[in-house]
Parts: C-alpha cells; sequence; structure tokens
C-alpha cells in the first residue's frame, strides 16, 4: 500500500466529514493523510469562492486535527489546495505566509474566461475556443510552477479530463511544463481524481510519465478524494499503479516534515 496521499477534501472544502476521511485513511492502512482543502482567496467569474471560506476556516480545521491526531495512528498533515490565479500572486504569497500550513498545493482551475475544471463546460464551446483554452491552461500552469510558491503543483494536466480538450496538450507544451518543472521547487503530483470516471486514468496522462521520471522529475501521490470510499479505491489504484510500473514516489518519514522531505527528494 501507498504510505502517503497528500491531496484529500472534507467539509472544510468540497469533501466528506473530516473524522470519516481520517478513518478511511487509516484502515487503509496509509502512514500519513494530507489534508488540501480548496482555498480561494477572491471572486472570480465561475464563483468558485462560493464553494469554501477556508482562508477563514482553517484554524477550526487545525483543532480538529489536533483532536483526532489522538485518536488515529495515520499522521495527519495540515495542507491546502490553493487555487492559483497569476493576478493573485502576492494575496497568496502573504496569506501562505501567515498561515504556515505543513504544505502546499497549487491548482489552476480555470484560466482566464475558460473553466477548465468543469467537467461538461466545454461542450458548448466552438473549436478555436477550446484550443485557446488548453493555451491559456498550460500558461497559467507555466507561471504557477516558476511562481515557486507551492510545493506540489496540483494535476498537472487537468484539461485532460475534459473529453473535449483531451489530448491536445501537444509535446512541446509538455516538455515546456517538464523544462519549468526541473528549474522549480515545486514538485507535481500524480493525481487520481478521475481513475474511475470518463477519463479513466490519472493526471498527469500515463502516456508522459515516463518521459517526466527519465528527466528526473519526482512525483507526490494524491487521490483527490471527497468522500471516504473515493480514498479507499483510490489508494488501492495508485498502489496497482506505482507498483506495476516499478515508480518512486515520496514516502513519508516520521518525524520529517514534507518541506524537508521535498527538498531531500
Ligand atoms: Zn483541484
Ligand atoms: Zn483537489
Amino acid at each position: 500500500m501507498i504510505s502517503l496521499d497528500l491531496h484529500v477534501h472534507t467539509t472544510y472544502s468540497d469533501g466528506s466529514d473530516i473524522r470519516e476521511m481520517v478513518a478511511a485513511a487509516d484502515d487503509a492502512g496509509l502512514d500519513a493523510i494530507g489534508l488540501a482543502d480548496h482555498c480561494i482567496l477572491h471572486e472570480d467569474r465561475f464563483r468558485r469562492c462560493d464553494r469554501t471560506d477556508f482562508d477563514e476556516t482553517y484554524p477550526e480545521r487545525r483543532s480538529d486535527i489536533e483532536r483526532l491526531q489522538s485518536e488515529f495512528d495515520v499522521t495527519i498533515l495540515d495542507g491546502v489546495e490553493m487555487n492559483y490565479d497569476p493576478a493573485y500572486h502576492d494575496e497568496i504569497q502573504e496569506f501562505l505566509a501567515r498561515a504556515q500550513f505543513d504544505y502546499t498545493i497549487g491548482s489552476v482551475h480555470y484560466a482566464d474566461e475558460y473553466h477548465i475544471a468543469k467537467t461538461g463546460w466545454f461542450a458548448s464551446v466552438d473549436e478555436p475556443d477550446r484550443a485557446a483554452a488548453v493555451d491559456h491552461y498550460v500558461d497559467w500552469q507555466l507561471q504557477l510552477i516558476e511562481s515557486e510558491l507551492f510545493d506540489i503543483v496540483g494535476h498537472l494536466d487537468l484539461c485532460e479530463r475534459s473529453s473535449e480538450l483531451r489530448g491536445r496538450i501537444t509535446d512541446e507544451q509538455y516538455d515546456d511544463l517538464l523544462e519549468a518543472l526541473g528549474r522549480s521547487r515545486s514538485v507535481p503530483e500524480i493525481n487520481a481524481g478521475r481513475v474511475f470516471d470518463d477519463y479513466g486514468a490519472v493526471h498527469p496522462n500515463p502516456r508522459v510519465i515516463d518521459r517526466f521520471l527519465d528527466s528526473g522529475v519526482r512525483f507526490v501521490l494524491g487521490s483527490d478524494a471527497h468522500k471516504p470510499t473515493e480514498l479507499t479505491k483510490r489508494a488501492e489504484y495508485l498502489t496497482d499503479f506505482t507498483e506495476s510500473r516499478d515508480l518512486e514516489c515520496l514516502p513519508f518519514e516520521n518525524g520529517l516534515s514534507v518541506d524537508e522531505a521535498l527538498k531531500a527528494y
């Protein structure tokens, strides 16, 4: 079984009860679970910030973590999935410096006028705009990596999960992402958020993972689970996936912070 899942949501954003998520990780035999609730500091045209006020409630989740840690063996890490919009670089930087999470994931969910994260959103979007959406997305993802704001880059090729956008990221664009990662402290995740849906694969697309590994890029693992049953099934999937490919991902080491572990990785 994998030892560390760094991407789990609770009711502090759009996930499930924190105790149930921790219990599922404990039952699955994980050494550590990283809670990474959505945090959005600003309004946007898709009103994603209406779904969470984690920028205000994160201290309450810390109290919950402290209480639950005394009941469960699995180590509970205090992480965050920050929504990244390059226009808010300074606000994000200031907030993260103040909040002091155990680790941070940065994620692009929309890029300019394109709502990349919303399945089905592109069904009514015409061809030129679909192509433009992918270009905008990759551009924002490059800015995220180069911002050095985050420990982890969330779902590197999120547009792959939309059937209308799938397969459109070019080899050159993947190479640009690869080179940017090579220069950045940020580490990408293998994200299992859509392995049992229409997409049916991890991010980044398995067809490019070997290219990344050959270039020396390392990964962390994230189920992106919003329900306990998702955590259980996706942890199993990630275990099989990493074993079948002989893939090394960041393990959990007791006493070592995620930050320190990533630096040494
Ligand atoms: Zn996300
Ligand atoms: Zn997520």
